[in-house]
């Protein structure tokens, strides 16, 4: 199993995850076919994104909308880690992607990077697993 490690600062931290990605799939020898990208636990997701400031800021802002820090949750009075926004934004993320191979490459737009997104309320290390097919 092709995995990889990354360290995170949680609190929506969303780091470029393209090239260890990129690196499996060169890896695994397969020229056509699909890559999953998929994180491991219940508090991050993957996507794309155009990897620039502006638009990495707006993602993140997005999602204090949708689901606010401070807001009431359920979880909250089951674990009383204070991460129930953090459960929610990743639901609704998802924990994995898959995108094409074509030629030995992931098959993504120029400003198209695949990101991994920390919803925890700590720094973190996530495991990204990529499976090959
Ligand atoms: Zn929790």
């Amino acid at each position: 199993m092709a995995s990889f490690k990354v360290q995170t600062k949680g609190f929506n931290d969303i780091i470029d995850i393209t090239d260890k990605t990129e690196k499996i799939v060169e890896d695994s020898g397969v020229d056509n076919g699909i890559a999953m990208i998929f994180v491991v636990g219940s508090t991050a997701g993957i996507t794309t994104i155009e990897y620039e400031k502006g638009v990495v800021e707006d993602l993140k802002e997005i999602f204090e909308k949708i689901a606010p820090v401070k807001g009431n949750y359920y979880h909250e009075e089951a674990w009383h880690d204070g991460n129930g926004f953090s459960h929610v934004r990743a639901a609704i993320l998802k924990p994995s992607l898959t995108v094409p191979i074509e030629s030995g490459k992931l098959l993504l737009g120029t400003w198209q990077q695949v990101v991994l997104v920390d919803f925890d309320n700590k720094p973190r290390e996530r495991k990204v697993v990529v499976k090959v097919v």
